[in-house]
């Protein structure tokens, strides 16, 4: 699994919508990858504050699309920094 696909499949990851196997390579990934590892614990930050204030447990389409785009961008940023 590269860093790509585990971006990809965080939020699916999140609500446990993945198999196992998959929930397992992405484990593994953050383990190994601490980019990843920080957007992963932003997600859950996020989904969890959205949790907490009850108004929706998921957050809305283009919302989390945007949260994802600037993620991307943080995330290019640091890997050509480094
Ligand atoms: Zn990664």
């Amino acid at each position: 699994m590269n860093c790509h696909e585990a971006a990809a499949r965080v939020y699916e990851y999140l609500d446990r919508e993945l198999t196992p196997e998959v929930a397992l390579e992405i484990e593994r990934h953050l383990e190994a990858c601490p980019a990843c590892y920080d957007h992963f614990e932003f997600q859950r930050a996020f989904l969890e504050l959205l949790a907490r204030r009850g108004a929706a447990i998921r957050a809305p389409e283009e919302l989390r699309r945007r949260v994802e785009e600037l993620l991307h961008k943080d995330q290019a940023r640091r890997n050509t920094a480094e």
